[in-house]
């Protein structure tokens, strides 16, 4: 097996760029599911990966501030318990002060707390899995561009799309088969490629003749200076009455906001007049935070890959035979990253995955009219 990456090291996609997040406070079951799998798996990540992931379970605490949050949350719950994610706490005002003093509750109505959910290192996850990998024999070529895809006839003359087309053969419907992949180093001859491009996704299967719909979106973080005047220790907390949400980061605080008007593209610059935007939004739910010192200069910006439904897309592409998608996680790669590497494997390997239903997260429920809908997005 080998990865082929165009960078001179892994991480300078969006995966560097990551805040670490990891959450089992979805919506949809698959994407609970995913998180469960995947926070079991953080937990152990040092001991079954034999590298650190820096898993700290300090919680996500979600704050409503009017009635329909609430309820939102309420649902939420119940779903995640009954998906065997029983640790969600429901907690009043004076709770949630208790947990942060500093942040202003007065039109706070509830919120609910997973002790479970935290941060992860998202540049040592990478790393442990990529480092695991190569003890296994897996191959990694740095400074290596994929630039076109080979496919030859697919052995599938049968398949559904080549029945439903019948005479109207379009070239781009006819089933084929992956026969290699060109790169800046020369031609690699494969059967299989998977798609981990990230917000570069569908340029790669564009390579290949196949639609992905997945579409960069530009994500800002902003550190502060070092700053003492919250607990060292406190959850991710969740603003849902602006979307702007906050945790500790070494000495400082890492703040952030998904501005709504931001529109998709390859923006990775960091824009400055997003400060300002961002410390009204923290000042106004946490007011000591008026006093924390921000460098633009250590703010970042970073592209989220974004699917129409907001849920990761795995799995093979309709018409090319030996082409999987493991793509469009929608700004929540790092924290599915290892369900997501087993459905693909187990895809790959034995056509289905035990995991979870699998089909969900086919390509092929945009055309088929099955979208899913992730709201929880932050
Ligand atoms: C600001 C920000 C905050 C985020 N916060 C969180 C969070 O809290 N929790 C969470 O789970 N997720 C978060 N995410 C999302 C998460 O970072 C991504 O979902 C995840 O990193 C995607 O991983 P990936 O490996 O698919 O893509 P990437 O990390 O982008 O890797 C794709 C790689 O493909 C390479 N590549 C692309 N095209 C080619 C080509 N033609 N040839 C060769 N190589 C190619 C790129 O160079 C890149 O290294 C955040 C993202 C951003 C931007």
């Amino acid at each position: 097996m080998l990865v082929l990456e165009r960078e001179a090291h892994q991480g300078k996609g969006s995966t560097g760029k990551s805040m670490g997040g990891v959450r089992a406070q979805f919506t949809t079951p698959v994407n609970i599911k995913m998180s469960k799998y995947s926070i079991d798996f953080f937990s152990k990540f040092d001991e079954v990966v034999g590298h650190p992931a820096d898993y700290r379970a300090h919680g996500y605490l979600f704050c409503a501030t009017n009635e329909k949050h609430l309820a939102y949350l309420k649902t939420n719950r119940e779903l995640q318990n009954k998906l065997g994610v029983t640790n969600v706490e429901w907690l009043q005002p004076e709770d949630i002060s208790k947990m942060v003093p500093q942040l202003r509750v007065d039109d706070i109505l509830g919120g609910t707390f997973c002790p479970t959910d935290g941060f992860v290192d998202p540049h040592s996850v990478m790393m442990g899995f990529m480092l695991n990998a190569r003890e296994k024999g897996v191959r990694l070529w740095l400074d290596t561009e994929v630039t076109g895809i080979e496919t030859d006839k697919g052995s599938g003359g049968t398949s559904t799309a080549s029945k439903q087309i019948g005479s109207r053969l379009d070239a781009a419907l006819v089933p084929r088969s992956i026969s290699g992949v060109h790169t800046s180093r020369g031609f690699i001859s494969t059967r299989v490629i998977v798609n981990a491009a990230g917000a570069w996704a569908a340029q790669v299967a564009e390579m290949a003749g196949t639609d992905l719909p997945v579409e960069p979106l530009r994500r800002q973080l902003v550190p502060t200076e070092p700053f003492d005047q919250l607990p060292q220790r406190f959850p991710m907390v969740i603003d849902m009455s602006t979307g702007f949400h906050f945790r500790r980061e070494g000495k400082g605080i890492l703040l952030a906001w998904n501005d709504p008007k931001e529109t998709p593209g390859f923006k990775t610059e960091f824009d400055e007049t997003f400060v300002e935007k961002i410390l009204t939004h923290a000042a106004s739910r946490v007011p000591v935070l008026a006093e924390a010192g921000v460098n633009p200069r250590r703010a970042w910006a970073g592209l989220y890959e974004m699917t129409p439904d907001h849920h990761a897309i795995i799995g093979p592409a309709p018409n090319v035979e030996g082409l999987y998608f493991v793509n469009g996680f929608s700004g929540h790669g790092v924290m599915h990253s290892p369900a997501s590497g087993k459905i693909a494997a187990d895809l790959v390997l034995q056509v289905h995955s035990d995991l979870v239903d699998a089909n969900q997260l086919s390509v092929t429920r945009f055309a088929e009219g099955r979208t899913l809908e992730e709201t929880a997005v932050l």
